[in-house]
């Protein structure tokens, strides 16, 4: 982690620190300054793949500006997304729900910024009622219903509106006009064939839409590829901003609790601390 965050502590250092994770955002305001030495930020290259299928998960990431796709693969080689985990989120959830393995692949699609963490570590700091184990309650229903979302999307919805939705929501992550993809990485996102893809990103340049050139996208009209997109792009990005609101709410409500003596405290009920220490990697 960067020198400001190993040196100084509380708020300040938090708002300091450029972390932008609502994640560990929410976790770092909730007393857990003493996690930071087992933080490490590493910076992610695209098609970089974190998780393997069927493999054991030695660290989870929390990304700042990099964007993962979650991706599941048939045993004849075929896969569909199902999240993309940016900023909001964590990957690696199965470490929390009791998991060792992951059941599909990790792959990052934009390069980036991310922040890692031992899965030790987070087994260790996720004991009964400790204010982590209610955030990521709170991020493991909000990617469940993401992911019911994205089945539903993926049955029932056209390339050309689901390729607009990932578009448009790779473009919130990057909040760039233009978008590092090649076709074969939208059809692996998709689920389609390659010729599929073609067609929709045609249609969508005919519009005049987007462009599209060697492997970059260029959103030129944002407004008309909301207007063609799916229903599920709203209900997605209500459920992460109203992970982001609790969250929100949540720090605010620590930051007060600390503020007041030792006594007055509100303490999660039942909440165990386990002996304090380094967990063992
Ligand atoms: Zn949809």
């Amino acid at each position: 982690m960067n020198s400001i965050l190993r040196n100084q502590s509380g708020a300040a250092a938090v708002k300091e620190s450029g972390v932008r994770n609502v994640v560990l955002h929410g976790l770092l305001a909730a007393e857990y300054k003493h996690i930071v030495p087992n933080l490490e930020r590493v910076t992610l290259k695209a098609g970089q793949q974190l998780y393997r299928a069927e493999q054991k998960i030695e660290a989870v990431y929390f990304p700042e500006d990099a964007v993962i796709a979650m991706i599941d693969k048939t045993k004849d080689g075929r896969t569909v997304e199902v999240g993309i985990i940016g900023r909001e989120g964590m990957v690696g959830i199965n470490i929390f729900l009791g998991g060792a393995i992951t059941a599909d692949q990790a792959i990052v699609q934009i390069a980036g910024r991310a922040t890692r963490m031992r899965a030790s570590v987070l087994r260790t700091e996720t004991y009964f009622g400790s204010p982590l184990q209610q955030l990521l309650l709170e991020y493991a229903r909000t990617f469940l219903a993401v992911i019911s979302q994205s089945v539903a999307c993926s049955q029932h919805h056209s390339i050309e509106q689901r390729l607009s939705r990932l578009l448009l929501s790779l473009r919130d992550y990057t909040q760039a006009r233009e978008i590092p993809l090649d076709q074969a990485s939208i059809a692996a996102l998709l689920g389609v064939r390659r010729a599929g893809v073609s067609v929709a990103a045609s249609r969508l340049q005919e519009q005049g839409v987007l462009t599209y050139r060697r492997g970059v996208i260029r959103v030129v009209d944002g407004r008309s590829l909301e207007k063609k997109t799916c229903e599920c792009r709203q209900f997605i990005k209500a459920q992460y901003a109203q992970f982001q609101r609790s969250v929100a709410a949540r720090s605010t409500r620590s930051s007060r609790d600390r503020a007041l003596p030792v006594w007055k405290r509100k303490t999660p009920s039942g909440a165990r601390r386990p002996r304090r220490g380094r967990a063992n990697p």
